[in-house]
């Protein structure tokens, strides 16, 4: 039907739509490998063009990490998904980074990159962009053999847990956080987002940073057959969320989607970088 005179019908598709446990089984269909070519390839990882959006998240994520006031033992990346990009500046600021995600598929493709296995996805333009940024002069083969060393754990995350890590990492143990695009790309709507926010920050120490890239005001993108719904919100409601969690916002930037990279993956408008310090306990 046309939906209407359906009531009982359209509300349930409305309801399972909505729901934690219907974002999971439905990320059951996310395909890895359609999601790097729709994200990760030309033209949106298009080096060439300094104001891609590419270039444009590793510099947020290069700057705050030369501030010289991130680092320890620990780093951890939130939904990592099968990309690597987003700790290619923090990772050499820790002594061990873990890479986590909700799907087995997506850290089996982590660790097809991790061990150098065939098929692997090729990182490689993205990782010599970032030593053109730190200007060293550094073959970027070097840093992607660091990477691959500093990385000692992929594992499971449920951001909507209390102990998103399990017992696998216990809370107020994490030195810094990455998370790119995952709260709001697993949670129905912007009060699921601030929780998943409030589960996240419980791994943190006080004082500890989050460097954080999410969509702003997306409501889907496609990996595969897979279509996944996102919570859509702006960028004052992602400060505010900080704000409200009791972080100090150290760094906030937006990038507004220029239409020659809407291309029909998502319906992405814009992009938000927070860089946020946990405020030390009283
Ligand atoms: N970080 C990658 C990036 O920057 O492209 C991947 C982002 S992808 C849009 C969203 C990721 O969130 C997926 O890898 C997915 O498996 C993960 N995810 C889905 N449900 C989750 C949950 N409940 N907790 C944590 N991560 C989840």
């Amino acid at each position: 039907g046309d939906g209407k005179g359906e009531p009982f019908s359209s509300n349930r598709i409305t309801a399972n739509m909505s729901t934690i446990e219907a974002i999971a089984e439905n990320y059951q269909t996310f395909n890895p490998a359609a999601y790097l070519q729709n994200n990760y390839i030309p033209p949106l990882a298009d080096f060439s063009d300094p104001d891609s959006v590419v270039a444009w998240k590793l510099k947020c994520l290069a700057d705050a990490c030369a501030s010289g006031e991130i680092g320890g033992q620990i780093l951890v990346d939130i939904g990592s998904g099968p990309t690597v990009y987003q700790v290619l500046s923090a990772f050499e600021l820790f002594k061990e980074v873990i890479l986590t995600d909700f799907l087995a598929v997506n850290r089996e493709e982590l660790k097809k990159w991790l061990h150098d296995e065939p098929g692997a996805f090729d990182w490689g333009p993205f990782i010599n962009h970032v030593c053109s940024i730190e200007g060293k002069g550094e073959p970027w083969q070097e840093k992607r053999k660091r990477l691959r060393e500093r990385v000692s754990r992929v594992i499971p995350v449920n951001v909507h847990q209390p102990c998103p890590l399990g017992t696998e990492l216990a809370p107020g143990t994490v030195d810094a956080l990455v998370s790119s695009f995952c709260l709001e790309a697993c949670s129905p709507d912007y009060p699921a987002f601030v929780k998943a926010l409030q589960n996240i920050t419980g791994l943190l120490k006080p004082g500890g940073h989050v460097l954080m890239i999410g969509a702003l005001e997306e409501s889907y993108f496609l990996a595969g057959e897979a279509k996944l719904s996102v919570a859509s919100f702006t960028e004052e409601m992602t400060r505010k969320a900080f704000q409200d969690m009791g972080y100090v916002i150290r760094d906030f930037r937006s990038y507004t989607m220029p239409e020659s990279m809407k291309v029909g993956v998502d319906d992405v408008k814009g992009i938000s970088f927070v860089w946020a310090q946990k405020k030390e306990s009283n």
